[in-house]
């Protein structure tokens, strides 16, 4: 089983977020994929409500809590509408609103805590992969947010190379693999009852067929491509 996530990001208004459920909602159930919707937060609520079915993340929460946090997604809103999955730490988050490693590792936790699966981000941008640092600075990343104490539940982790992401531009899928192998090398000394790495970055119909046959990636993230119905009509 593939973990097949749909970022929408704040692409789409209601209606188009609408559509796109409900042709999620239409594909016949399979054991190959597992299809997650990632809407604009403000929507998840009225596409769960529509089409229950549906698997949705929410694209982040923070960690204010309850009470005179104004703008603030709390944990419970997830808990109490059901909503399984949370994307952390994607890229446009860290360079929109400053979130760093340290702030992933608390919401990492703070999902777990509440039984929500944290979709982690992590991925090295331009300058580090033309200077070959890029497994350096992956490790950094992996080893500020989890902790090696800690033991975890299910997590995903999406490695997102911040040059691929909404660029066209993929690593070849060698770099893929390898970085792949790396990565589960290193998640070994950590304690996860599962542990499912994805890749994200420009995937779209003409490369994902590639992608999803690397015998070690658990799934992809997808942005911009996941917006079109053709993408998601290809998980039959
Ligand atoms: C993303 O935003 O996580 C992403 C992978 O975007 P895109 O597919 O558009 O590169």
């Amino acid at each position: 089983m593939k973990y097949i996530i749909f970022n929408w990001k704040s692409y789409l208004n209601i209606a188009e977020s609408m559509n796109l459920s409900k042709i999620v909602s239409k594909l016949p159930s399979t054991k190959k994929y597992k299809l997650i919707c990632s809407p604009n937060n403000f929507y998840n609520l009225s596409l769960k409500s529509r089409y229950p079915k549906n698997i949705y993340a929410a694209q982040n929460i923070d960690l204010h809590g309850k009470g005179a946090s104004t703008g603030s997604i709390d944990i419970e809103d997830l808990v109490n509408n059901k909503i399984k999955y949370c994307i952390l730490g994607h890229s446009e988050v860290r360079s929109n609103f400053g979130e760093t490693d340290l702030t992933v590792q608390k919401k990492t936790d703070l999902c777990l805590i509440n039984k929500i699966k944290p979709i982690v981000c992590i991925g090295e941008p331009l300058k580090i992969y033309k200077s070959k640092k890029t497994k350096f600075f992956l490790k950094k990343q992996i080893n500020k947010i989890f902790k090696k104490s800690n033991n975890y539940e299910e997590v995903v982790l999406a490695y997102e190379p911040l040059w691929s992401i909404g660029t066209g531009l993929t690593p070849k899928l060698s770099e893929i693999d390898d970085i792949l192998g790396f990565l589960s090398k290193i998640l070994e000394n950590y304690s996860f009852k599962k542990i499912n790495i994805l890749y994200g970055g420009s995937v779209n119909l003409s490369n994902i067929k590639d992608i999803l046959s690397l015998q070690n990636l658990n799934g992809v993230l997808v942005g911009s491509a996941s917006t079109k119905s053709s993408f998601i009509k290809h998980f039959k």
